[in-house]
């Protein structure tokens, strides 16, 4: 390698060195720092000791000399280029200068006015133990001066003081700063221990095999056993009584903190009853955490919290419990309640047809208003009962949807026709309006339909004293190829029903308030069918409506064309 290419790397390393060595000065804290008496006093010795002159200890910054300590100087910080103190820390040895006036190492004026002020100059660097030349002890002089070998040595004697001095002072700040750490550890911990030991959940911290080594009050607590009882025992220990979450023993592999050693993994929310030895069972519900040192890939140690979940765990049950008996009970009431249903309706059935019977033979104007009040009473008894009926069929999940051809413009005017004439007795203007688009055959549970439909009309009509009540349908071809999306809307401009009670409305036996059934009578049963019927086919039942200005029921479906 030829000279030139090496050079840059040269330059490099002596840049890496005075990098290095301006990092050791700055780890000194020194620089800019108050006047010490100690370091004051070894520049007068050293002045002293060599016969007179100014003592300095200096110390070279990246571009400043920054003077610590001196025996009488007007300055204290000067540039860097052309410093004594300088080229003293880029030497190895001590700097010796008699006459600078007359030196060839340094420029000699010829002009007697521009000759230096400082004439004479001994100065040893100041070493650190690491090796970084840091600044310089000095003794200067504004005469010529011979310096002998001895003067020489005790400066360097000086500068050694020097510098052992300033890493003194170092190491001791250092060793202050240490103490206040530990000092602040040591608090630290302490919190830390007088939290864990308060802590309402149970702590406990295990080696690599399962040990206990360190727990909290609320841990022997929770587990029944005494706090002697617990350090040094183990996951392995015969005596532990645990079962899982179904009251089975809890095999030693299956204990959370052993799972975590074995897998390495977290594990959260595992629940166990402890039995105590004093008799009973806790339930707990514990948190296994892996604790890793260093790169190992197997845990070191496990920290398991666990909570006392007994009385939680218990009041589940008995919820559990009281729904269970809840549904048993519900169960009873649609079993009771279809039963009853079915046997009414046999004989409701022989009471409308006979009086339908009587109605035909030749009776007085008294007697077929009694007989007709007899078959409207008997007709509306048995559409509850059909209600009734129905609605434990939905509960009992015993409804099927059919899906079979029928003609939608059909159905829709077929039932629309059925209440034409009761809203004509009301005065209402009645209009159902059915587009060419609907005038095609759709595949699907037309009765199912026709139910809801009757049901929606028949409610628009019931609670509509005044105004219209009509129908609208819309057909659209759906996304999905050969599929028809129907909305069809029943509007009435009847009571309509407040908004806290919208959502009621579609519960079974539920009315939108008390007065309306005085008013109107009625279940309650209608709305939960129609929905109940509606979502079995896939569809919804929508409702808006304000109180006054009427309502609006829509029956969205698709089916197939
Ligand atoms: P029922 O009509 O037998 O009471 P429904 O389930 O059909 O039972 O209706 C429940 C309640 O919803 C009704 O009692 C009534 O308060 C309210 N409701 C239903 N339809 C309408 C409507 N078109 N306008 C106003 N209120 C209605």
């Amino acid at each position: 390698m030829k000279l030139d290419e090496m050079r840059p790397r040269r330059r490099i390393t002596t840049e890496a060195i005075e990098q290095a060595r301006l990092k050791a000065l700055r780890a000194l804290e020194v620089l800019d720092s108050s006047p010490e008496l100690e370091f004051t006093d070894l520049v007068v010795e050293a002045a002293r000791s060599v016969g007179g002159g100014v003592g300095i200890i200096s110390l070279v910054d990246a571009d400043r000399i920054w003077i610590k300590a001196h025996s009488g100087l007007k300055v204290s910080t000067m540039p860097r280029a052309g410093a004594f103190c300088d080229v003293t820390i880029r030497s190895d040895g001590p700097l010796v200068v008699c006459d600078s006036a007359v030196d060839p190492r340094f420029v000699s004026p010829q002009d007697e006015a521009e000759r230096p002020a400082i004439r004479a100059y001994l100065g040893q660097p100041l070493v650190l133990s690491c090796g970084a030349r840091i600044g310089a002890l000095s003794v200067i002089d504004q005469a010529p001066r011979q310096w002998t070998e001895d003067d020489v040595a005790a400066i360097g004697r000086f500068a050694r003081v020097a510098a052992r001095l300033l890493e003194a002072r170092r190491d001791e700040r250092e060793y202050r700063r240490a103490l206040e750490t530990v000092a602040e550890l040591n608090l630290q911990n302490d919190q830390a221990e007088t939290a864990f030991a308060a802590m309402g959940e149970g702590v406990i911290l295990q080696d690599r095999d399962s040990v206990i080594l360190h727990y909290n009050a609320s841990a022997a607590r929770l587990l029944g056993l005494s706090e002697d009882a617990l350090l040094g025992r183990s996951s392995m220990d015969p005596s532990w009584s645990l079962v899982d979450e179904d009251g089975a023993p809890l095999g030693v592999d299956q204990q959370p903190s052993m799972v975590c050693l074995r897998t390495g993994q977290p594990v959260l929310g595992f629940v166990l009853g402890v039995n105590l030895p004093e008799g009973g069972r806790r339930w707990l519900s514990i948190n296994s955490l892996p604790v890793f040192r260093g790169d190992e890939e197997t845990p070191f140690r496990t920290v398991t919290t666990f909570a006392d979940i007994t009385e939680t765990r218990r009041q589940a049950q008995a919820l559990q419990a009281a729904l269970e008996e809840a549904r048993r009970a519900n169960q009873a009431k649609s079993d009771f309640l279809a039963n009853v249903s079915h046997e009414l309706r046999t004989p409701l059935n022989g009471i409308i047809s006979m009086a339908g019977a009587i109605a035909r033979t030749p009776l007085d104007a008294r007697q077929r208003e009694m007989i007709d009040l007899i078959v409207s009473s008997g007709t509306s008894l048995e559409q509850i009962v059909s209600d009734l009926l129905d609605i434990s069929k939905i509960e009992a999940g015993e409804v099927q949807v059919e899906a079979a051809p029928f003609h939608l413009g059909e159905l829709v005017r077929a039932v629309t026709g059925l209440f034409g004439s009761r809203a004509a007795d009301k005065g209402l203007e009645y209009s159902v309006d059915v587009p060419a688009v609907a005038e095609r055959m759709l595949l699907g549970d037309s009765l199912k339909i026709r139910q809801i439909l009757s049901n929606l009309v028949s409610n628009a009509v019931k609670f509509t004293t005044r105004g219209t009540v009509s129908i609208d349908l819309s057909v659209e071809e759906s996304a999905t190829a050969g599929v028809f999306d129907l909305a069809i809307a029943v509007r009435d401009s009847g009571v309509g029903i407040a908004p806290e009670h919208q959502a009621a409305v579609f519960d079974r036996f539920q009315q939108a308030d008390l007065s309306t059934t005085r008013r109107f009578g009625g279940t309650g049963l209608g709305l939960a069918i129609s929905r109940a019927l509606a979502e079995r086919m896939g569809g919804t039942i929508t409702l808006a409506s304000a109180p006054g200005y009427g309502s609006t029921f829509t029956l969205g479906l698709s089916l197939p064309g």
